[in-house]
Parts: structure tokens; sequence; C-alpha cells
């Protein structure tokens, strides 16, 4: 007798996931508006996004600057699938590559990157981590642009700062994470917070869609179950506080 499969988190987050067009939250025109900070990119130039996902950005990235290479890096092999599979619908597969990796570690060249992008990433390693580390990848002139999740204001709700730090993540204050960036490095080139529904329509509700079909699959499954209640949380948390915390774009400039 076969024994019956344990659904793991990660099963689950890569099974929700997979079929979305994008990871978090996050819009193709937010995406255009960052790149649009950056200058100097040429036939050349070599392009980082890390924690790629399917390849919401890199795509829009790869069809909006005139040439280079664009690497896309992510953990879970099953994006990076997807991710290979959209750049060959797009006849983007000759510059545009996605492989499984770990932003946290590396194996390119130092001050080989003209551009590193990461949106609703960097905070799985942290935010100051992830600057100060990717930094020794970029030339000299280099721009990095990133999304993270972020305070609006100085007041922090407790469910809120609970929710996050059980996920893993720090949030800082906009003021904190530019004079991180800039310790890190870097000169603020822009910065500007993404909007609404770039976590509602763009997100969430995809996301909700493919927990239920996901729920339908797996009946009585209490991981399943604990898993969606969990989404649905963080989807209510966003909707009653999203006046307090947001994610946020920041792009610099290596010095
Ligand atoms: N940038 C994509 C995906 C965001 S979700 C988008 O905006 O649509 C966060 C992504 O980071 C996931 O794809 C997850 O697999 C990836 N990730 C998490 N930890 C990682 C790590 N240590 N190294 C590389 N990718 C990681």
């Amino acid at each position: 007798m076969k024994s019956k499969k344990v659904m793991k988190i990660n099963d689950l987050i890569v099974e929700t996931h997979v079929g979305l067009e994008r990871q978090g939250p996050g819009s193709c025109e937010a995406t255009l508006r960052a790149l649009s900070f950056v200058d100097g990119l040429n036939k050349n130039s070599r392009v980082m996004d890390l924690g790629c996902g399917t390849g919401g950005q890199a795509m829009v990235i790869a069809q909006n600057i005139t040439a280079g290479e664009i690497i896309g890096l992510d953990i879970f092999p099953d994006f990076i699938e997807v991710f290979n599979a959209n750049a060959k619908k797009l006849n983007l597969q000759d510059r545009v590559k996605g492989l499984v990796g770990s932003m946290d570690d590396l194996s390119f060249a130092k001050e080989g990157f003209d551009l590193i992008w990461s949106e609703g990433a960097i905070d799985e390693i942290g935010f100051e981590k992830g600057l100060n580390y990717w930094n020794n990848y970029l030339k000299k002139d280099g721009f990095v642009a990133v999304t993270s999740a972020s305070w609006f204001t100085d007041e922090r709700p407790a469910e809120v700062e609970k929710f996050w730090t059980a996920a893993g993540c720090r949030l800082n204050t906009i003021v904190r994470n530019i004079s991180i960036m800039q310790n890190a490095g870097y000169k603020l080139v822009a910065v500007f917070p993404l909007s609404e529904n770039c976590w509602t329509d763009n997100y969430f509700v995809p996301r909700t869609a493919a927990e239920k079909e996901i729920a339908e699959k797996h009946p009585s499954n209490k991981t399943v179950e604990d898993y969606i209640k969990d989404s649905k949380y963080e989807v209510e948390l966003y909707s009653k506080y999203n006046r307090y915390y947001g994610y946020v774009f920041y792009i610099g400039k290596k010095i």
C-alpha cells in the first residue's frame, strides 16, 4: 500500500502560484515606471531578476529594453520551468534565461551586472542583507530596483506586525529603507508605493481563485485548509490596514 503523501507548505505555495501571472503584488505599469528610472542599458547589458517567479516582470523588462541578457533566478524549479516556457512563447529565449538558485548564494562573477531587479522577494532574505550582498554583483553605476513591504506610517498596527514577523519578514519605514539603501552603497534614484490594485486585482483575486481549485482537489485536508485560512487572513489584514503598509519600489544606483 502506498503511503499517503503528506502535503508540504512549499508544495502548496508552488501549486497555488505556478499558474498565476505574478507570484506577488505588482503590475506591468509599476515595473515600467521603475524601469523608466534606469538608464544606460544597451545590447551588452546584463540584467538579473532575483526571485523571478514565472517571469511576470522579467518578460516586461525584456520587451522594453533595447537588448541585453536577462537572467531570472528562483529557488523553485517549477517556477523556472514556466519562466523558460514563457520566454520561449514570447520568442525571448535567446536573451532571457531562468535558472534555479538562491538569491543569497549567487555563483556569478562579481561586478558583472548592469541591473539587478527583484519584486516581492528581497524580504525573504531581508532588505539590508539583500542590498548589501547584491551590490557586489553590480558594475559601478549599475542599478538596483526592488519592491519591499514597508510601513507607510510610524504607527504600526500590532496585528500586521505579528503576521509579517510570523512570516519571517521585518517591515521598515520608507525613510529607514532609504537610509539602508544609501549605507549599502547606492545613491537613491526613486521611491514609489505600489497601488492597491497591485495587491488586490493583480494578486489576491487570482490567488484566491487558485486556492479554491486546490481546496476542491484536496478535500478534507487540514494542511490545505490551514494554508487557505492563513492566506484569507492576509487578504483581510491588507484590506483593513492598507493605509499603514504596502509594497514600495526602491530604485538605487551603485556609487
Ligand atoms: N518576482 C515574482 C515572484 C515574487 S514571490 C513576482 O513578483 O511575481 C517571491 C519569489 O521569491 C518566489 O518565486 C519564491 O520562490 C522566490 N524565492 C524565495 N526565496 C528565495 C531564495 N532564497 N532565492 C531565490 N528565490 C527565492
